[in-house]
Formats: structure tokens, sequence, C-alpha cells
């Protein structure tokens, strides 16, 4: 299976991703953990997505698509994969479906972990990493909003969207997961 999971800071991504790929069998890509183990390891891609991730930034699309598509290409990738944090942008979006033309794929589902702000808020505080600090999680909100939120309006005409209530216990939300992934039209 071939999955995407949208959500804002403290939606759940890393759990319920984490879950769900160990559920189906498929790799966990998370961009955003990725980029901060490459930050703590000083590797080039660190570098480069530096100053982006600790000031709560989007990194330029070009950095991001880049790293997907070697990623992608990579043999553990090659019959399913669940992409945890990209996109994040439209144009992420597009890009990643011309990729997987390329590839001959397809995406099966964009996941949608939908969680009111103050919940994301205090889930994020609760957190104690670098670019969890109050101002920094307000700003990746906003950058949620602006940024990623429109893409569900590029997978639902196209019946991909899948918008899960993510305000409620973790056991509950991945239930309700893999129940709609295994009968997503109930
Ligand atoms: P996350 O753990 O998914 O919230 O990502 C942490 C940070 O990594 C974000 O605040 C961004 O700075 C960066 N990031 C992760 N994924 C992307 C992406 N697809 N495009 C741009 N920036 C990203």
């Amino acid at each position: 299976m071939r999955l995407v999971i949208l959500g804002g800071p403290g939606a759940g991504k890393g759990t319920q991703g984490r879950l769900l790929c160990e559920n189906l069998g498929i790799p966990w890509i998370a961009t955003g953990e990725i980029f901060r183990k490459a930050i703590a390891a000083d590797t080039p891609l660190g570098i480069k997505a530096k100053p982006y991730v600790e000031q709560g930034e989007l990194v330029p699309d070009a950095i991001a698509i880049e790293f997907i598509r070697d990623r992608l290409n990579q043999a553990d990738a090659a019959n399913g994969w669940l992409l945890d944090g990209y996109p994040r942008t439209a144009f992420q979006a597009e890009e990643l479906d011309f990729l997987l033309q390329d590839m001959g794929q397809q995406l099966d589902w964009a996941i949608w972990l939908d969680a009111p702000v103050e919940v994301l808020m205090q889930r994020s505080l609760e957190r104690s990493r670098d670019d969890d600090a109050p101002q920094i999680v307000r700003r990746r909100i906003d950058l949620f909003h602006q940024r990623t939120i429109p893409i569900t309006g590029y997978y639902k005409p196209q019946d991909k969207l899948l918008r899960i209530d993510s305000d409620r216990p973790r056991e509950v939300v991945q239930e309700d997961l893999l129940a709609q992934l295994n009968a997503p039209q109930a």
C-alpha cells in the first residue's frame, strides 16, 4: 500500500504512522524525523535543512522533492510505503504524482489526521523537541493551515482523501484507520 499522512504538529502523524507501518509491513518515511537526524549528524542534507527546521519554516520544495525522489527509488520502497510529513505543499503533492507516474506507481490514500488547533498546540508542547517551543509550534500550525490543508482539496476529487478524527485515544484512531483502509467506502 502507498500512503501519505497529513496532519499538523501534534496530530499524531508519527505515532499513527509508525503503528500503521508495523501493521501493514511497509516502511515509514518521515521527512521531519529524517531532517532532524540529518541536522544532528551534520550531513549535507542536515546542513541544508537546518535553518528552516529550527525556525519551524518549511524546507524549500526543491530539497524535499529531491530527497523523496531518491528515497522512493530505494529497494525497500519498491512494494509500498507511508510518507509522514510529505507532501507539505500543493506543489509537493503534484510532484509526487509525477514521480509516481514515472515509476509506474500510484498513491492509494492520503490520510488526514484532523484535530482542533488547541489539541495540536497542547500535544506539541508536551514534547521537548527543539522545534516544539511555543512560538515555533504556532508558526508550524499556521503553515499547516496555509500550505498543507489545501492539499486535501487536491486529493478529495481523486477520491483518495481519508479524514480521520485524531482527537481520540491513539488505539481508537489506529483501529479506525485500519478499518477504513480495509473498507474505505464504508
Ligand atoms: P514534522 O516532524 O513532520 O512536523 O516536520 C518537522 C519539520 O521538518 C517541519 O517543521 C519542516 O521544517 C520540515 N519538514 C518536514 N517535512 C517537510 C516537507 N515535506 N517539506 C518541507 N519541510 C518539511
